[in-house]
């Protein structure tokens, strides 16, 4: 007996393996891997979540009016244009199978979201890496990269696991450029942190746009990423194809009116952005003046380059701060062996890092 057998792309499928969150010997590591909010969820999404406790037994609201209608309000946007998922994962998966034949390309940077990949080739699409520059995505190496196979582009702004971002200028010259049969998917994850006056999510190019998908979390500046809630916001038609073909519960009630209780939460949302401004400074300089190069980032997480001699490399950080109960990311799968990305924790995190790391760079 031999068993069924998966179609070929999926038998080919690598299973995900996530960031570590425990170092033996060490009790509560300090996890700053996986750029989750350093202070919690907030307190309002808390409370909400533990009210539903009383109401598991009923199926959630399929159509996540209320969720839909807080999130219409936040951005000035059209409530039916939404599409919740489980996490932006999700939204990003749904893309895929929604436009994707076996065989069709799929365009995203060489040092980018490890979920398009995955995403791409479980419906059994061919993923095209293309160079970044200096870390950042571009344009041009895209554009170039086009065949009459592609279907999707797949752009993180800013970029993970890198920092950078992209301007409104440079995305919209991409847009522009693109037979308009292309999906451009343009991931927005950690938008909530950026400050620039060049940046935008990509709203204002959705609404002008037949063929442009922007996806939002709530697992990042929100500090929900238990619960798994992500958004795409797109066209009707875009956003109606990705309705028809998710789970009708897919996201669960306890989760929706979580994630209604963030996005009104503006006291925890204010603190967390200023807290991430003031120490991605810090930390840059910090890094700087002990000889790393810090890749400029405008997100809630600095990809730091390590010397290339053994004793001072990123393997040897590595394994020097998870001694210490410190967790960083160490990517070297993803070509970035002489990098770790270290996400910005709270004060008291960020000052006995900078010292464990002057320690290491000094012995
Ligand atoms: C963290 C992250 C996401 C969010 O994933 P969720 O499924 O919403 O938790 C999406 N895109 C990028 C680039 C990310 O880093």
């Amino acid at each position: 007996m031999s068993g069924p057998i998966a179609r070929p792309w999926i038998e080919k499928l690598d299973i995900y393996v996530g960031g570590k969150s425990h170092v033996e010997g060490i009790e509560k590591p300090v996890k700053l891997s996986s750029n989750e909010s350093p202070f919690g969820p907030s307190p309002k999404a808390m409370e909400a979540y533990l009210k539903e406790a009383t109401a598991l037994h009923r199926y959630p609201d399929a159509c996540y009016h209320d969720l839909r209608a807080a999130l219409a309000k936040k951005y000035d946007i059209e409530a039916d244009q939404i599409v919740c998922g489980i996490g932006s994962d999700e939204i990003l998966k749904l893309a895929c199978r929604a436009y994707l034949e076996p065989n069709d390309e799929v365009i995203f940077s060489n040092h980018s979201f490890m979920m398009y990949p995955i995403a791409t080739r479980s419906y059994g699409g061919i993923a095209v890496e293309v160079d970044d520059e200096n870390f950042t995505t571009n344009v041009d190496h895209i554009l170039a990269a086009i065949t009459n196979r592609t279907k999707i582009i797949f752009i993180a702004n800013p970029n993970n696991p890198t920092g950078t971002y992209l301007s409104t200028s440079e995305v919209e010259r991409l847009w522009k450029n693109i037979p308009d049969n292309i999906l451009l998917v343009l991931d927005s994850a950690y938008a909530e942190f950026v400050t620039e006056d060049d940046y935008q999510a990509g709203i204002e190019l959705v609404q002008k746009s037949k063929n442009v998908l922007m996806t939002r979390t709530f697992s990042k500046l929100y500090g929900l990423a238990a619960l798994r809630l992500g958004w795409g916001y797109a066209c009707p038609e875009i956003s109606n194809t990705l309705d028809k073909i998710r789970d009708p519960f897919n996201v669960p009630t306890p989760t929706q009116v979580a994630g209604i209780a963030a996005l009104n939460d503006i006291a925890f949302e204010k603190m967390a952005k200023s807290h991430n401004i003031k120490w991605l400074e810090i930390l840059k300089n910090e890094l700087c003046a002990m000889g790393l190069e810090p890749v400029p980032s405008v997100a809630n997480f600095i990809l730091i380059h390590f010397p290339d001699h053994k004793n001072k490399s990123a393997e040897a950080a590595n394994e020097y701060l998870l001694k210490h109960g410190y967790i960083l990311r160490w990517l070297p799968k993803q070509g970035l062996s002489h990098y770790l990305r270290l996400t910005i924790g709270t004060e008291e995190q960020n000052l006995a890092l900078i010292d464990l790391l002057k320690k290491f760079m000094e012995t």
